[in-house]
């Protein structure tokens, strides 16, 4: 096909299909080289558009498209989202019974499937291989393609085999996708799936649409319940705890106060986690409470908050956890509360963990950095960019220093006093007790150890206990002090903080945000996906219709329309269904199919 007549094709399969009317960054490109029998390597970040990458190419291509995709649990949504679109999408897993499969795999043959989902054990199958070999396969997509990856946190052994793709179908052009960010995971990936020849499109990592904030962890239950109730209420979001109990007692929580929060976490019952997670993917506005172990492969596009009542351990994970918000690219938030305890608590896990030196080494490198994170005082994209080796500008206007710059002081004299009373003390004390001397406290421990006695008691009464702690956390954030696992927490000096005990060098510290207006300076950050101007009793009767569809079909919401169709459809109130059409994520089989419904509902 001459190029200039495939990228017309495109274009009008984007809008008549997918009911989009221009391509986003590198699409275009990338479905340029699949049409013609180039192969690919994408790296775009979630939510970024990958799915139109192969599918649009698979429509063009004469065969069927093979998406070779590691997460059973969502291909069906995905190939209902096609269906719904007019696609003829199927998926071969091990959910499917033998008739099922024989059917697929005649209609494969007959040349009906444009778009094939398959889970990488099954297409190692030589059953399948030999089928695929029978069939004309237009191109291969290797969706979640990190999983190729030892060096990754999602590896499949499955995965290697693939390069037998490149032997036993040399014509079929391949693509490859993912949003994990590492140089090493991209060049394993080209090398082990002979890549070598293929166009590479790296695109920036940077998620506009999530607005980073990080608050003091103060009374963390009634902060989490301030920022539900003023910024989104009736949302769907996600909560992270450390430990499970804590996952469940928070779910509860929420429960009472009226949210419909689930717990989730390794411990519960498969059928359980299975429940939750399906209420969260087909109801609205579910809240899941869960550790880490939930998230992977949940590519719930409207998700509009993911927040952390504890602090993740690496950045990498800080990253991967908060990208799960605002895939549909509309704003969301990634929330977190940390403090004093958090930087404590993990570094003393840290010091207990198995594993050799050089690898704590690394886990406290990490941490450090996350830590910093927290800290700093300019803005938060740019520091987690640079962290992945990305240029960016200074500043997003879209992070909490952005938009409210911290303040900082001169913390210099405050530090050495705060290192000198640790030091005075013999290093064997927290905080709380470090804090009691310094502001002169005469409690019965102070007198037990005779640390009233001491020089440095009573030298900060100047400042109030909670700056102390403020101090103190900003001290072991950056590295100045150590929580000692061995010494029950106690802590202790760390070398570099010779220059600062002695007055030789000075320190700029943060000034804490003390939660006093929490609500003002939330009503400030607030954006909902939903417009001021826009119609109330409108959009709810429209969410409500699209409720009721979803129901019938047995599919979550999106998948019949984003927000920002049902968003666009209150804004613009088309009359007509050639109006109705041109909204944006509504195609042509869109438009028969659920036209007339919603076109009702607009105009009354
Ligand atoms: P990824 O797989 O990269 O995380 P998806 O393919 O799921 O991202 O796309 C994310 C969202 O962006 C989807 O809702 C999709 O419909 C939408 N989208 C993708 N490409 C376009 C486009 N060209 N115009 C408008 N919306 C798009
Ligand atoms: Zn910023």
């Amino acid at each position: 096909m001459p190029e200039s007549v495939a990228a017309t094709t495109a274009l009008k399969i984007l809008k008549d299909t997918f009911g989009y009317d221009s391509f986003r960054g590198p699409q275009q490109d990338i479905i340029d080289v699949l049409i013609n029998g180039g192969d690919a390597l994408v790296l775009m970040p979630t939510g970024g558009g990958k799915s139109l990458c192969y599918q649009i190419p698979a429509l063009v291509r004469q065969g069927c498209g093979v998406v070779i995709s590691p997460l059973i649990a969502l291909m069906q949504n995905q190939v209902e989202a096609l269906r719904l679109n007019g696609v003829r999408a199927e998926f071969l897993n091990s959910t499917l019974d033998a008739r099922r499969v024989a059917e697929i795999e005649a209609d494969l043959l007959a040349g009906e499937i444009d778009l094939l989902y398959i889970a990488p054990e099954r297409l190692n199958q030589p059953r399948t291989l030999a089928l695929l070999q029978d069939a004309d396969i237009g191109l291969f997509a290797i969706d979640e393609a990190h999983c190729v990856s030892q060096w990754g946190h999602d590896f499949r052994p499955d995965y290697i085999q693939l390069n037998i793709l490149h032997e036993v179908f040399p014509d079929v052009p391949r693509v490859a996708l993912t949003a994990t960010a590492d140089a090493r995971t991209q060049a394993e990936i080209v090398s082990k799936l002979e890549l070598g020849d293929a166009r590479q499109f790296i695109a920036g990592f940077d998620r506009p649409n999530i607005r980073y904030r990080i608050a003091l962890k103060q009374t963390p239950k009634s902060q989490l319940l301030s920022f539900l109730q003023t910024e989104h209420e009736n949302h769907a979001g996600i909560v992270y705890c450390l430990s499970r109990k804590k996952t469940e007692q928070t779910a509860e929580w929420l429960g009472q106060k009226g949210f419909k929060a689930l717990p989730y976490h390794a411990g519960l019952d498969s059928d359980v986690r299975a429940k939750h997670q399906s209420r969260f993917l087909k109801e609205e506005g579910v809240i899941i409470v869960a550790t880490i172990a939930f998230g992977m492969g949940i590519d719930k596009p409207d998700v509009r908050f993911v927040v952390h009542l504890d602090l993740p351990k690496t950045l990498e994970a800080y990253y991967q956890e908060t990208g799960r918000a605002g895939r549909d690219g509309e704003p969301a938030d990634a929330w977190m509360v940390y403090g004093l305890q958090d930087v404590a608590k993990l570094g003393q896990m840290m010091d207990k963990s198995e594993g050799s030196e050089e690898f704590k080494q690394l886990e406290r490198l990490k941490l450090n950095a996350m830590l910093g994170f927290c800290e700093i005082t300019t803005c938060r994209r740019h520091a987690l960019l640079t962290y992945f080796d990305e240029d960016s500008p200074a500043t997003c206007g879209n992070c909490d220093t952005c938009l409210n710059p911290p303040e900082t002081w001169d913390g210099s004299l405050s530090v050495q006093k705060a290192l000198s009373a640790v030091y005075r003390t013999g290093q064997r004390f927290g905080v709380n007790h470090l804090t009691d001397v310094l502001r002169g406290v005469e409690n019965d421990r102070v007198i037990q150890f005779d640390h009233h006695q001491l020089g440095v008691f009573g030298i900060g009464k100047e400042i109030v206990s909670e700056e102390w702690k403020s101090v103190y956390r900003q001290l072991l954030a950056r590295g100045f002090l150590r929580a000692d696992a061995d010494k029950f927490g106690a802590i202790v000096l760390e070398e570099k903080c010779r220059g600062l005990l002695r007055g030789e060098e000075t320190i700029q510290l943060r000034r804490d945000i003390i939660d006093k207006s929490s609500k003002s300076t939330a009503k400030k950050l607030t954006k909902t996906p939903l417009p001021d101007d826009i119609d109330v009793t409108l959009w709810e009767a429209l969410r409500e219709t699209r409720r009721t569809l979803a129901e019938e079909q047995g599919v979550p919401p999106y998948v019949i329309f984003h927000d920002k169709t049902l968003q666009a459809m209150a804004e613009d109130m088309p009359s007509t269904l050639d109006a109705f059409s041109r909204l944006p994520g509504v195609g042509e089989r869109k438009r028969d199919k659920y036209g007339e419904t919603f076109l009702k509902i607009i105009n009354g």
